[in-house]
């Protein structure tokens, strides 16, 4: 087989075996197919696409190219879920430990964040001590013992995804539905669980920019894990707007922490309780939307997710007294308020430009190899179509010092748009599939 032939193939839109496929991945992992020559391949797919037979075929054959995790030791159902990445995303700290305090088992892995979008695995280390690098061993235990593990994703998941992913950043080809359909898949599949809800986002700050496109892709995200003999399910949330208050690391954990105390209610906890219902539904723990909300509210209610949340902090070595008093937590010296210029109303909010107002203030990363500093970022105080005064404050930048919370401050103002005649809220759940 040639690689020459597989491109050419791709590039007149025609059809590419298993086997080619096959070849393309396990020749590309071990260093044989270089980097232009799969740069081209990519191209060629993101033009004319793959039909469903090939994108299952390129997920299996990513999946099985580093660790397939078998979770078969652990007792009970395992369920999953995965956000195509959006700005002030901490869905998975409060989802996580709602579902488990149901009784459901989470084993998950999770990424870093890179540029605009922030990663669960960065935002846990806000927790001092906590270790996002477990053992396998310890990972099955702890699972086992109180239900639930986040923890990074090992070395050799899907090393395919991690060079191709690496690939596509550089050579504009991220926007392709099949490739990011095997990219996505193709670890969740390696993961092990039995359910995966995925939360595909909408908007300026996301991936797919219409729901056209959203629909598309978690159509073909479900399609793919049903192929795979997996329990799926899709929500496409808005992303136009960041998700919550806060953008930064430990400013997350701690609008996250306000969720799971009963204190904060709105979109996050809305995507929660959504995803949650699936999650019960399709493990048959819930007959409906209205039984499943119910046993979700009520893990808020009675403390248990909170401390779910704390047992796995403490499993994982770092220090759950943090949850329970928030001031332990990193927090930036310089506190400064962005004030609205105008009355009025606010119109648009820039997801993806306030994601990289974090980014600058050193809370994201512009390169893999970047370091952050966890308390940085901004805490919103309005969102869209909320009404505002002039010199009401918009939001609260946290900076490690004035310089920064300035520059940050021009920025940020220049992420809202405003409208002097009423703004309808936006629907913030798009679609349940
Ligand atoms: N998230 C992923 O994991 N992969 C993609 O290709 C896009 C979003």
């Amino acid at each position: 087989m040639l690689m020459t032939d597989i491109i050419a193939k791709k590039r007149d839109n025609l059809e590419l075996s298993t086997e080619e496929i096959q070849f393309v991945i396990e020749n590309y992992v071990s260093g044989a197919i270089p980097d232009y020559q799969m740069s081209a391949l990519c191209m060629a797919i993101l033009f004319n696409g793959m039909n469903r037979r090939e994108t299952l075929d390129l997920t299996l054959a990513m999946r099985d190219s580093g660790d397939v995790l078998d979770l078969s030791a652990i007792e009970g159902i395992k369920v999953d879920k995965h956000s195509t990445g959006g700005v002030g995303d901490k869905t998975s700290l409060v989802l996580c430990p709602m579902v488990a305090a149901c009784g459901l088992k989470v084993a998950k892995m999770s990424g870093r964040g890179l540029g605009h979008t922030g990663g669960t695995i960065d935002k846990l280390e806000s927790f001092k001590g906590f270790d996002t690098g477990i053992s396998e061993e310890q990972f099955f235990e702890n699972v086992n013992k109180i239900g639930i593990v986040i923890t990074g994703q090992t070395a050799n998941l899907v090393p395919a995804d991690k060079l191709l992913y690496a690939l596509r950043d550089v050579t504009a080809t991220v926007p392709s539905i099949p490739l990011i359909t095997s990219s996505i898949m193709s670890k969740k599949l390696a993961s092990g669980a039995d359910i995966i809800v995925l939360d595909v986002k909408c908007g300026s700050g996301s991936f797919m920019k219409t729901i056209e496109k959203a629909e598309e892709l978690a159509e073909n995200l479900i399609t793919i894990g049903n192929g795979a003999d997996k329990k799926c399910a899709a929500i496409i949330s808005d992303m136009d707007q960041p998700l919550g208050y806060a953008i930064g690391n430990a400013l997350e954990v701690k609008e996250a922490i306000s969720v799971l105390s009963g204190k904060l209610s709105g979109d996050l906890l809305d995507l929660c309780l959504t995803i949650g219902s699936k999650m019960l539904m399709l493990a048959g723990m819930a007959e409906n939307e209205t039984e499943a909300g119910i046993k979700l509210m009520e893990t808020i209610s009675s403390g248990k997710a909170l401390k779910k949340l704390a047992e796995m902090v403490e499993a994982q070595g770092g220090d759950p007294e943090a949850i329970y008093d928030v001031s332990m937590l990193p927090s930036a010296p310089i506190k400064y308020e962005v004030k609205s210029p105008v009355n009025g109303y606010i119109k648009h909010m820039s997801a993806l430009d306030m994601g990289l107002v974090s980014m600058h203030l050193g809370g994201g990363r512009a390169t893999k190899a970047d370091t952050i500093d966890l308390s940085v970022g901004l805490v919103l105080n309005k969102k869209v179509g909320d009404k505002v005064e002039q010199d009401d404050v918009l939001a609260v930048i946290h900076a490690s010092d004035k310089n920064k919370a300035e520059k940050a401050a021009d920025e940020l103002l220049k992420c809202f748009e405003f409208s002097a005649t009423p703004v309808e809220k936006p629907k913030f759940i798009k679609e349940i599939l």
